[in-house]
């Protein structure tokens, strides 16, 4: 057979070289260990957590040792593609710092290795494809999908392996006559790789993360080119990964099965296999067995899940970061303050079977790295995510910002700051009760106490406050051991013990702990039985905002007690 004859025959419009693309693409100049690495969306609309996993992996390997990232579109398949996609795409993993170095952008492209969509590489793959039937590597094909099923039914028959192979390679050494006749009749064609692999044979192969392979070679005849002229992903990928200079591919291991025939290709190509990392699924338990996440079960896949339940990005970063490098939270805990792209991402750390998502994981993870957040980096995350989401909530939020601030910042820094949430969307609840707006009390009085025992506490508090207005023109002790001595003396007054061990020796002495005359004022003017540092609510509510009246706290006390049923006119009467 004369290949050069056939391959003219076939790609007569094809003039360029491989040797020219060569020249016109050239190795990149990045310094020795750079790593090259590419995402290679399909655009089919839906942005998933594993794009994010896959992101973040070669990310972390380009730009961890100076070299280049870039996104090429895949959209040989044009019967899935969604306008808008790539964008939503380069948006959401720019969300989580993920920013290419080049290939497709949001307003064209960028680099001097495209064009990177595949749908306008076609010349290319031409070259290519031209070269290997040249070499008799490749051959047409024109069996139509009815023989192709009539093939399959017989191997099914027969018990035998599916595919284009061997005896069932039907055009794989047919003389030219029969092309040239098929092609006279303008019969369609795909183009095929000639294999000369078999199952009889192993490869050896490492992976990066899964280490050390034995698979199986190939001895099916793959189409490379449909009969369109569009190439499969495996066509597409040797050729592009090689021209773009890939030297690392970060690919889902639903791509595992096929690297027999990527081996195969490029060495047919005489291209330099890249290395490969096989990123395994994610998955998630189900009651007490793993499963994959799936799009149709799981509203945790979409990434845009993440931004509407208001994680802040960096939460959703960390996370990812702990399920995928094993060492990445013993990193975390040595190094509470450090940036996270400070951590050495390795490959090796990788779970080879794939990663575990567990939400109340990510929770955990979400209110730790909240709590190391400073307060106005907190009320900038808030406010983003309110606005988008709750607008309402927003507009209190920007009536007062030292205001709003000033609530966040109680409990924060230290040792062990506060861990009150985990996602935006739990702010509003927590700080409630500092807004009239969202204030919804509920003066269930402290377990064992009556209403009007505790209108009497409260009568009480306010009279002290009263007192001290009197006395000194301030309404709240300058610091929180004297705030709550006073708290002490006057439950000592209404018969509570001042001291809890105390209580406890011999409860039945008193009415009640100094506990239960703070829970009480806590009620009163938190509406609730759980807030933060109470002298420190009483501080913001005592505050000179514009917010606040400036005795904030004073008006709560009377409303409590009103709703407890107390005449808190007489309170003020001296
Ligand atoms: N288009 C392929 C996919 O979406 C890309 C795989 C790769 O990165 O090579 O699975």
């Amino acid at each position: 057979m004369d290949y050069k004859a056939l391959s003219e025959l076939l790609f007569p419009d094809v003039t360029n070289t491989p040797e020219a693309l060569e020249e016109q693409y050239p190795p990149r100049d990045l310094p020795e260990g750079a790593v090259v690495s590419r995402m290679g969306p399909s655009p089919t609309g839906f942005v998933h957590l594993g794009n994010l996993v896959q992101g973040i992996t070669s990310e972390r390997m380009c730009h961890q040792s100076g070299g280049t990232l870039f996104l090429r579109v895949e959209d040989t398949d044009s019967k899935r593609e969604v306008p808008g996609a790539i964008e939503s795409l380069i948006r959401g993993l720019a969300h989580y710092g993920i920013n290419f170095d080049e290939g497709a952008t949001i307003d064209g492209e960028k680099g001097a290795y495209g064009p990177y969509k595949q749908s306008r590489r076609a010349h290319i793959y031409h070259v290519y494809a031209k070269k290997l039937v040249a070499e008799g590597k490749a051959y047409p094909c024109f069996c139509t999908e009815e023989e192709l099923q009539e093939i399959h039914a017989r191997q099914e028959a027969a018990k035998e392996n599916f595919g284009y192979y061997g005896k069932y390679a039907v055009w794989r050494d047919r003389p030219m006559e029969d092309i040239k006749a098929a092609l006279a009749e303008g019969k369609e064609w795909v183009l095929r790789f000639r294999s000369e692999g078999s199952i009889e044979h192993k490869i050896k192969f490492t992976d990066l993360i899964k280490g050390p392979l034995e698979l199986t070679e190939n001895d099916i005849d793959h189409v490379l080119l449909k009969s369109d002229g569009i190439p499969t992903y495996h066509f597409a990928h040797a050729v592009d990964d090689h021209l773009m200079r890939t030297t690392h591919v970060v690919r889902g291991d639903e791509w595992l099965p096929s690297l027999p025939l990527h081996i195969q290709l490029f060495s047919a190509l005489g291209f330099k296999l890249p290395k490969y990392l096989h990123v395994g699924t994610l998955q998630k338990m189900d009651g007490a067995s793993k499963r994959k996440l799936s799009k149709r079960k799981d509203p945790e896949l979409a990434l845009s899940f993440y931004r509407e339940q208001g994680y802040p990005v960096p939460s959703v970063y960390e996370y990812i970061m702990t399920i995928l490098n094993s060492n990445f939270e013993d990193w975390r805990r040595a190094n509470p303050t450090a940036p996270v792209g400070d951590f050495k991402f390795s490959p090796k750390k990788m779970n080879p079977a794939g990663s575990l998502f567990d939400e109340d994981k990510l929770r955990d993870v979400s209110k730790e790295v909240i709590s190391r957040m400073t307060a106005a980096e907190v009320y900038d995350g808030v406010l983003d995510w309110a606005k988008e989401y709750d607008p309402d909530f927003a507009a209190l939020l920007e009536r007062s910002p030292d205001y709003a601030r000033a609530i966040l910042a109680i409990g924060r820094g230290g040792k062990k700051p506060r861990k009150d949430f985990a996602v935006w969307s739990e702010v509003k609840p927590y700080m409630s009760f500092f807004y009239e707006e969202l204030f919804e009390p509920d003066y269930t009085p402290p377990e064992g106490m009556t209403p009007e025992e505790m209108a009497n506490i409260l009568r009480a508090y306010y009279r002290q406050r009263m007192q001290m207005w009197h006395e000194k023109h301030t309404m709240l002790e300058p610091d929180g051991n004297e705030w709550f001595e006073n708290v002490k003396a006057l439950a000592e007054s209404l018969g509570y013990c001042p001291d809890t061990k105390l209580y406890r020796q011999e409860p039945e002495k008193w009415k009640g702990s100094a506990g239960d005359v703070s829970m009480a004022l806590r009620i009163a003017i938190c509406g609730r039985r759980q807030s933060p540092d109470m002298y420190s609510v009483l501080k913001i509510m005592d505050g000179d905002d514009p917010d606040v009246s400036g005795d904030f706290f004073m008006g709560r006390l009377e409303r409590a007690g009103a709703a407890l049923g107390a005449d808190t006119s007489e309170w003020n009467s001296r």
